[in-house]
């Protein structure tokens, strides 16, 4: 069987599906394509999803295309509400399942744009099965409407990058937030320890209240609320509590299938899996490309859809990542960063000639003088595009 005459099969519509479907379109018109997906397949830029009440924005108003006019432009045969079930890779198949119905796809070649899966701790109380994760549109249109309009208290589980996104947007959109972390600050696993700092005075100062330290031990209802105990013994009564304690690639399908996984599906340079016609990309991906990180931001899928459509039409594409800096959605303290790879050994370093009425700026610099990472805040996130060109990778 070619690999070409046969469709080229996605499996996801999310950013990384949608997005590799469009690149190769604009180098092949006429191959089919053929996407399945478990949600309804509109397209939205999921990083929408944690500034919107700012923004004043309810759930439908995120969504940029609908699924329909996506496919139609793309001349893509959607499968929605559909999950794949199995992938077999000698027969270049896979399985797939609406409602009761089953049937089997052939693929000349097969993308796997599956996602993550936010991380859950256990939580004891009869309220526990009330905690709530927001990583697509879905989940963001449930919590909308478990909030509603009234003045309510909601508990954020991370002080991590969405956990401080959520914390900064919500607080804006007239709700008390309380935020539970585990670490002594803000942002920590980011940021050196004065920008931590500096996120958490700034997100202090619009109200958001920190519980540094300690974790949620349980949760129970009580009248008509939730009552979170702490592991210092603070007690929260909240409305509404949204767990931001990170993401986990969604391997799930590719294990079954015996690729080769780690922390995320193990992809080459050209983004091929550990089996031939198999290509990964998104957060479900494992780069070699990135010293064999996962990178689940909008910039790398950007980046490894336009070299995964190149390979697929043909030309064996490695994929080489520029410095991509990430924004961090808190207008409290605007934020932006290049975060160096945990294998790099180094220190932070702050920029001593950085005006800091105007925020401050660090370096991340390792044992051989080379810039590795930087901090941005405040004004001097204005930086961002000189400063990237120090960075060595
Ligand atoms: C709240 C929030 C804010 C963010 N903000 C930023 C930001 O400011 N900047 C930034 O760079 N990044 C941000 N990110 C990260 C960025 O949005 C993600 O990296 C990106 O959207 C991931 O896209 P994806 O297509 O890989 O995964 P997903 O969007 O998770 O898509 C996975 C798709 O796979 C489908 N699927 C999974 N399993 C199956 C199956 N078995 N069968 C069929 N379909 C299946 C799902 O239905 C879905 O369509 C944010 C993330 C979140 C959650």
């Amino acid at each position: 069987m070619s690999a070409t005459s046969t469709p080229l099969v996605i499996v996801g519509a999310g950013l990384a599906g949608w997005t590799v479907a469009r690149e190769f379109r604009k180098l092949d018109a006429t191959r089919a394509i053929v996407m399945v997906t478990l949600d309804n397949g509109d397209f939205y830029a999921k990083p929408t999803l944690s500034n919107a009440y700012a923004q004043k924005r309810t759930p439908d108003q995120l969504v940029t295309t609908a699924a329909a006019k996506m496919a139609e432009t793309l001349k893509v045969e959607l499968h929605v509400h559909t999950r794949t079930l199995a992938i077999d890779t000698q027969a270049q198949t896979l399985t797939i399942q609406k409602g009761a119905v089953e049937q089997t796809l052939a693929y000349g070649q097969l993308v796997l744009a599956t996602g993550a899966h936010p991380i859950r701790v256990p939580v004891e109380g009869d309220a526990a099965y009330q905690v709530r994760s927001v990583n697509h549109l879905g989940d963001f249109a449930q919590f909308h409407a478990a909030l509603g309009a009234a003045p309510k208290t909601v508990l954020v589980l991370g002080a991590g990058l969405i956990g401080c996104e959520f914390a900064n947007d919500l607080v804006l959109g007239g709700y008390t937030v309380h935020v539970v972390d585990p670490a002594a600050t803000a942002l920590s696993a980011l940021l050196p320890s004065q920008a931590s700092a500096q996120l958490r005075d700034a997100l202090q100062d619009l109200g958001v209240v920190w519980h540094f330290g300690t974790t949620l031990q349980s949760l129970t209802h009580s009248e008509g609320r939730m009552q979170a105990r702490l592991a210092n013994g603070d007690q929260v009564s909240a409305d509404v509590v949204l767990s931001a304690i990170g993401l986990r690639a969604d391997m799930s399908l590719a294990q079954h299938a015996g690729l080769e996984c780690d922390r995320g599906i193990v992809v080459s340079q050209t983004l091929q899996t550990s089996a031939s016609h198999v290509y990964a990309l998104g957060d479900c991906a494992q780069y070699a490309s990135a010293q064999s990180r996962t990178l689940p931001y909008v910039m790398p899928i950007m980046n490894a859809a336009r070299a995964l459509a190149a390979t697929l039409h043909g030309t064996d594409t490695p994929l080489v990542f520029p410095v991509m800096p990430v924004s961090v959605k808190t207008p409290a303290l605007p934020i932006v960063l290049v975060s160096p790879s945990p294998h790099d050994l180094g220190q932070w370093t702050q920029d001593p000639t950085a005006d800091s009425s105007l925020g401050g700026a660090w370096r991340f610099v390792d044992a051989k003088g080379h810039v590795r990472g930087f901090v941005l805040t405040s004004k001097h996130t204005s930086k961002r595009m000189e400063w990237s060109k120090d960075i060595v990778v």
